[in-house]
């Protein structure tokens, strides 16, 4: 394949290779059941129980805590078919929850909560749909289109005021990259992860149940990973899973600060070049000669809207120019719906249409930056004349 910017990082990053080298052990050596007695099995055991250790680290948890599985989907549905689901009590999200949380709230009836223009949860309508009735409640870390923060400290204050005995779960699956969730999930009984966002591989996934928290498996069986996550484990997968987070923790703070500065120049050029365009997440330059403030924003997120533009169309524009986007998430890209995401944050319909979600990640360049600066605005120029 010949040279491409890759900028669909929050879709899935590549892995590593000191990941891989990790994992090759694991394909071709130590292949045995880690359940099984024998030596080899102790050695597959052994591997799992290590990368425990790294991912507890990681997130600020205890190994016992750490329940693999197999993606950051199951993740956050186990956490809220299992932590809620049959308690008899209410579950409530945020309206720009990734599907993976939305759709399983939606059906057991949950309570989903607004955002402002900015994205930010309404810590006041969270406040509203609070009750004793209340079980859990779900919000994100990051938001996967917009890369928007939410302050986990602040929502488990209101909890604390309105829903005292609710359990928090938060998915962290697009925040680890890029944020100390150690220290910002702290506040949270339930905390989503998932390895092919943060350098390891796909189909691997992990949920932190705290202590307290009683969980009922979605999958029975063996009675794997302490009877909440039954089937075998994916040794090499988990393996490479705590190879990445590893990495990522030793490595996250240089690459928030490149990679922050790249999306700022990427971000900053596309609004120069290009009329009509509104970047989302954003506080408004406060002046001329301003920096736009970005702060709310992970460090990877570059995620606009064009103004009479089909994102579709521009998509396609950008390929054949060696651009690789997204138009919104990687699960809802392809599908005629603008996103859930801007319909909540109040974005016009036609707006939302020509949105763009460049995302990049710990292996993106200046070149990357180069090319979408290159490719981007005559796309744009040329949807629009042909639109004209
Ligand atoms: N949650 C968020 C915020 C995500 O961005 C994603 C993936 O895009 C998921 C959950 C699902 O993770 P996985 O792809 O491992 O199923």
């Amino acid at each position: 394949m010949s040279a491409v910017a890759y900028l669909d990082h929050a879709a899935s990053t590549p892995m590593h290779p000191e990941v891989v080298e990790a994992m090759r052990a694991f394909f071709e050596g130590c292949y045995a059941n880690p359940t099984g007695a024998h030596r080899m099995a102790r050695d597959a055991r052994r591997a799992t129980d290590d990368a425990r250790d790294v991912l507890a680290e990681a997130l600020g948890a205890r190994p016992g805590e750490i329940v693999f599985c197999g993606s950051g989907t199951e993740a956050d549905n186990l956490a809220i078919f299992g932590a809620a689901a049959g308690s008899g009590g209410a579950v409530v999200c945020g309206a720009t929850e990734h599907p993976a949380v939305l759709r399983p709230t939606e059906q057991i009836g949950g309570r989903v909560v607004g955002v402002d223009r900015g994205g930010m949860l309404d810590l006041d309508a969270l406040a509203a749909a609070l009750d004793g009735d209340v079980r859990l409640v779900s919000v994100m870390l990051a938001n996967n289109e917009t890369g928007v923060v939410w302050p986990l400290e602040e929502v488990a204050e209101v909890m604390a005021r309105h829903a005292p005995r609710a359990l928090l779960h938060t998915d962290a699956v697009q925040a680890f990259p890029w944020l100390d969730v150690a220290a910002l999930a702290a506040p949270a009984d339930l905390v989503s992860v998932s390895a092919h966002k943060f350098g390891g591989p796909k189909g691997v996934g992990a949920l932190v149940v705290r202590d307290r928290v009683p969980l009922k498996p979605l999958i029975v069986g063996g009675g794997q990973e302490a009877e909440r996550r039954s089937g075998t484990p994916n040794v090499s997968g988990i393996v490479g899973m705590g190879a990445a987070a590893e990495i990522t923790v030793a490595r996250r703070a240089e690459v928030v600060a490149r990679v922050g500065r790249l999306r700022d120049r990427l971000a900053d050029g596309l609004r120069a070049s290009v009329e009509g365009v509104v970047e989302s997440g954003v506080r408004p330059a406060a002046g001329a000669g301003v920096p736009v403030d970005r702060s709310a924003k992970v460090a990877g997120s570059c995620h606009l809207c064009f103004e009479g533009v089909e994102s579709e169309a521009l998509l396609f524009l950008a390929e054949r120019g060696g651009v690789y986007a997204s138009a919104a998430s990687a699960c809802a890209s392809g599908a005629e719906h603008p996103s859930h995401v801007l319909a909540a944050m109040g974005y016009r319909r036609d707006l939302a249409r020509g949105s763009l979600r460049l995302s990049l990640g710990a292996s993106s360049s200046e070149a990357d930056v180069d090319a979408a600066l290159a490719v981007l605005p005559a796309a744009v120029a040329q949807l629009r004349r042909a639109a004209a």
